[in-house]
């Protein structure tokens, strides 16, 4: 009879205690900055249900039988932090897609091409060395710096295998795997883009991954983040709004594919 009460009641604490990683439901968060970048992704959601936090709108549904969940996290690093947290906290997601525009930085790549990005760097860490009043400002002298904690973040491995497999369906350009160098700036000096190119292997320049893939580590949820190039200063290629905007949808067509793909996986 003791003997009873005592398997029932650890029998009972092991399954309180195993409980909410049986119970955690896969829960998808997709992140665009941008309305272009979150517009495609909402059309396509069945009878999506809004939900408005403190400013940042999220829009609730499925993808197939994946509960999924589109955020606007708005432009810039601090918008995406806050977003994320907030979307974390309300959503539980298990799952942290990051995607939308990008600068290309090697002129090789173009408008349309992909950037899995593989690794996300945070632009704005830098030392900058001393130099003295009247002898300028010298880029090339700076290093992404990590003393303070990291800096640098990746995307899940199996989400990059993921992307990989699906971009033989990608039609706007060509797919890359590499380095996305992000912080609130938008650079037009091709000498700073060539160095960083080759200093840090960046693919390309957004404003938002690196805040959203720390916040995202912090939880430990896997993250990953995917960008359309939608001008190139190396290659000649500037911003178009229109033609921004299409080739940001198609980007999204893409991520929808990918999810619909995880749930199989
Ligand atoms: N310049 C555009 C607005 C883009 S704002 C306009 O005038 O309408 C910047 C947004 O685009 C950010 O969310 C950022 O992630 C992305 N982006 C695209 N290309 C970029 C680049 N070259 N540098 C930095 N961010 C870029």
């Amino acid at each position: 009879m003791y003997l009873g009460k005592v398997i029932a009641l650890v029998l009972g604490l092991w399954l309180t205690a195993a409980a909410p990683a049986w119970a955690q439901e896969s829960c998808v968060l997709i992140q665009g900055a941008m309305d272009m970048e979150v517009r495609t992704l909402v059309e396509q959601l069945e009878e999506p249900q809004t939900v408005v936090l403190a400013g940042w709108t999220y829009w609730q549904g499925h993808i197939g039988s994946q509960k999924v969940v589109v955020s606007q996290t708005k432009v810039g690093t601090t918008n995406a932090a806050a977003a994320t947290l907030l979307g974390i906290q309300r959503f539980s997601p298990t799952v942290i897609v990051n995607q939308g525009t990008a600068g290309g930085y090697p002129a090789w790549l173009h408008k349309g091409d992909l950037i899995i990005g593989e690794t996300i760097t945070n632009a704005g860490a830098v030392n900058v060395a001393r130099r003295e009043a009247g002898q300028g400002i010298e880029v090339r002298e700076w290093t992404v710096r990590d003393e303070f904690g990291p800096v640098r973040w990746q995307s899940d491995a199996r989400l990059v295998r993921l992307a990989e497999v699906l971009s033989k369906d990608y039609t706007q350009g060509r797919v890359h795997k590499g380095t996305i160098f992000s912080s609130d700036r938008w650079s037009r000096e091709l000498d700073y883009i060539a160095y960083w190119q080759k200093k840090e292997n960046a693919l390309g320049e957004e404003m938002e991954a690196a805040a959203s893939a720390q916040i995202a580590a912090a939880y430990q949820i896997p993250y990953l983040c995917v960008r359309v190039v939608s001008n190139n200063e190396a290659a000649r290629e500037p911003w178009e709004p229109v033609e921004a905007e299409r080739l940001a949808s198609g980007c999204q067509e893409y991520i929808f594919k990918l999810v619909a793909a995880l749930q199989n996986r």
